[in-house]
């Protein structure tokens, strides 16, 4: 099986890919209408938007290899099933298996990393072990921001963190967790930047190694089209003007810029650049390369 990578100076990034689904984009963003999105159907097409209006939703979880270290960005739906969100996972998530069969098992794995604490970005934190969670990856230290788990201990009852106490809890329980600010540094080629908006605590990854530069969003946009249009909220999101400055920063930032944005939610090629003219912005993809 290959999987999508990318080599950013000496750092190797290898998607495993959960699970794709065919959804309409207004499922995601109210605003996305097959009206509003025609303008930008010409760059959009064709890995980024199929016929009526509809996207392809991707979950996965991004590997980084960097000076000796394994790190895992964000753990997907894993084995959880949860009413009301079937359509993200249905148990039968492979993810782990496939890491393993391209030479990465769970022992392996040293640092485990969750953008934010949404369902579909902890599942693996945890396997099933008889009628209990048990951490996946035993010889790993997780990350998780602490304003994000303060922030999700006063609103559990939310759809979106229903298995917060099956996920999260159970590695802090077992003392693998460390609770990090949210511009935590991981190593000289790794560090986090928070992102807020589409949950307080939320973090994107950076990336920077013999000068080239990338940038994993987490859930900081779902789709290309936010790059575009960065006043376009999602459904879930807690602070949605909030999520809204921080896009229009980074376009600030990173526009016409070799930083390679890798998203989190987009499906195959996953990774562009953010590309301004007198238009506006636009995301260009970049074909990675399978492993
Ligand atoms: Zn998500």
């Amino acid at each position: 099986m290959s999987h999508l990578s990318w080599k950013i100076g000496d750092v190797r990034i290898t998607r495993f890919s959960e699970r794709e689904t065919l959804t309409k984009l207004t499922m995601l963003l109210p605003e996305a209408t097959p009206e509003a999105i025609a303008p930008h159907a010409s760059w959009l097409s064709p890995h980024f938007l199929e016929s009526d209006g509809k996207a392809i939703l991707s979950i996965h979880a991004l590997l980084i290899e960097s000076q000796g270290q394994r790190i895992l960005v964000d753990t997907c739906m894993g084995e959880k099933v949860v009413k009301g969100f079937e359509m993200l996972g249905d148990g039968t998530s492979t993810v782990i298996d496939d890491m393993a069969a391209a030479g990465f098992a769970r022992e392996q794995i040293d640092l485990v990393l969750c953008t934010h604490l949404h369902l579909d970005h902890v599942g693996w934190n945890t396997m099933r072990q008889g009628e209990r969670w048990v951490p996946t990856f035993p010889n790993a230290r997780y990350l998780f921001a602490r304003t994000e788990w303060e922030y999700w201990q006063k609103e559990k009852h939310l759809p979106f963190v229903a298995t917060l106490d099956d996920t999260v809890k159970p590695v802090l329980d077992a003392g693998l967790a460390d609770l990090i600010e949210t511009d935590h540094k991981i190593n000289d080629e790794i560090w986090l930047e928070a992102t807020p908006g589409h949950t307080p605590g939320h973090v994107s990854v950076q990336i920077r190694s013999r000068g080239e530069r990338a940038m994993i969003t987490g859930d900081m946009t779902h789709h290309p089209i936010q790059w575009a249009e960065p006043q376009w909220k999602m459904f879930a999101d807690t602070d949605a003007e909030q999520a809204t400055r921080t896009r229009c920063r980074l376009i600030e930032e990173h526009a016409n810029t070799p930083l390679l944005v890798i998203g989190t939610h987009y499906p195959p090629p996953c990774a562009g650049h953010l590309v301004r003219d007198e238009d506006g912005c636009r995301f260009e993809a970049t074909e990675g390369a399978a492993s």
